[in-house]
């Protein structure tokens, strides 16, 4: 494995939107800093078809995708060095902070943590057996799949409800599966839902198992505040159904554990962004925090950028 012998003022891990804007602000700052992302840049956000809420964002049909490819080419544009490589190890203790990733050990004065969340299984039997056959977490990767079919969405908040909606330009119907009576989501959002006429609800319900040969066909149902269970059957000339899994995130701290404070696996900052290592800072995602959108990432990663900057002075 290579060492890299270059001493780096900020090293980003992770690029989604928190890690770009982290590396977007230390990059202006003049700061020597590194952008670690393991796959494509943009995180969960470049899943998503269409993105309305971002303050700004009034181009019609603006999607994640486009909204990060220019965040990316502002990363490379205020001259942060970026990497594609997997995150193994961290060695957080001392003044310089040691990464350690599959291709190469990288060193650094700074460490912003931006590796984000991802999403939340649905947790019934078949799951496995089916992801990519009929089982789904991204609507914008697997809609245009299921163009005529019938689709299930599960969940009840913001993500659930918008995906649910963007799914019905494709799907011949789509039934969102809610295990209470009422949406999380905002009113404003719910009330498009309602409107749409594409889109049912099954209230109190929880899939229980899933079923097929091959593809996903049928699905045992329950009711939570009956226990009674209904069986639900594709289309007989579809022969398959969709399932579209958004039920929340799990945060991508799994290296951190026994090196900084967590909370349920969330990453605890200050409203700084410094977690309890001095040096080392948490943004976005995987960080506790009561709202985890693009605008809350980004102005993390900005915050993060910038107390490291006057750490190094
Ligand atoms: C389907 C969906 C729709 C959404 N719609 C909206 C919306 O309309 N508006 C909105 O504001 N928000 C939306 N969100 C939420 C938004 O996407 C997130 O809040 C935001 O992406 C968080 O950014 P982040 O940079 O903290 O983390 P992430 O986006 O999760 O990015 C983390 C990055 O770190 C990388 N990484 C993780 N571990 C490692 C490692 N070990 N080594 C190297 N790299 C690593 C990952 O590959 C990833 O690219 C949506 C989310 C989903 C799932």
């Amino acid at each position: 494995m290579d060492v890299s012998y270059e001493l780096y003022d900020v090293i980003v891990l992770g690029g989604g939107p928190a890690g770009l804007a982290a590396g977007i602000y230390a990059g202006r700052s003049r700061l020597k800093t590194l952008l670690i992302e393991k796959g494509m840049y943009g995180g969960q956000i470049s899943m998503t078809n269409e993105i309305e809420n971002y303050p700004g964002q009034l181009q019609e049909g603006e999607s994640g995708a486009s909204l990060i490819a220019r965040m990316s080419e502002q990363v490379v544009k205020f001259g942060t060095e970026t990497v594609q490589d997997i995150v193994k190890e961290v060695l957080l203790e001392g003044e310089i902070k040691q990464v350690i990733c599959e291709r190469a050990t990288y060193k650094c004065k700074t460490l912003i943590i931006a590796t984000g969340a991802f999403p939340r299984a649905i947790g019934c039997k078949g799951e496995g057996q089916f992801v990519g056959r009929g089982v789904s977490y991204c609507a914008t990767c697997d809609a245009n799949f299921f163009e005529g079919f019938d689709v299930y969405v599960v969940g009840g908040g913001d993500s659930a409800i918008e995906e649910a909606m963007y799914l019905s330009r494709f799907a011949r119907k789509v039934t969102i599966i809610h295990r209470r009576d009422a949406l999380r989501a905002a009113k404003s959002v719910q009330e498009k839902a309602f409107r749409n006429p594409k889109i049912a609800f099954l209230w109190d319900t929880v899939i229980e198992e899933l079923h097929g040969e091959g593809l996903l066909s049928g699905m045992t149902v329950r009711n939570v505040k009956t226990n009674s269970l209904t069986q639900i059957l594709a289309d007989e000339k579809d022969g398959m159904f969709g399932v579209f899994g958004f039920t929340g995130n799990i945060p991508k701290s799994e290296l951190f554990v026994g090196k900084l404070e967590m909370d349920e696996g969330y990453l605890v900052t200050n409203e700084d962004m410094h977690t309890n290592i001095p040096g080392v800072y948490a943004a976005g995602d995987v960080r506790k925090k009561s709202l985890r959108q693009v605008v809350t990432a980004v102005s993390d990663g900005a915050i993060a950028a910038i107390q490291a900057e006057k750490y190094l002075e």
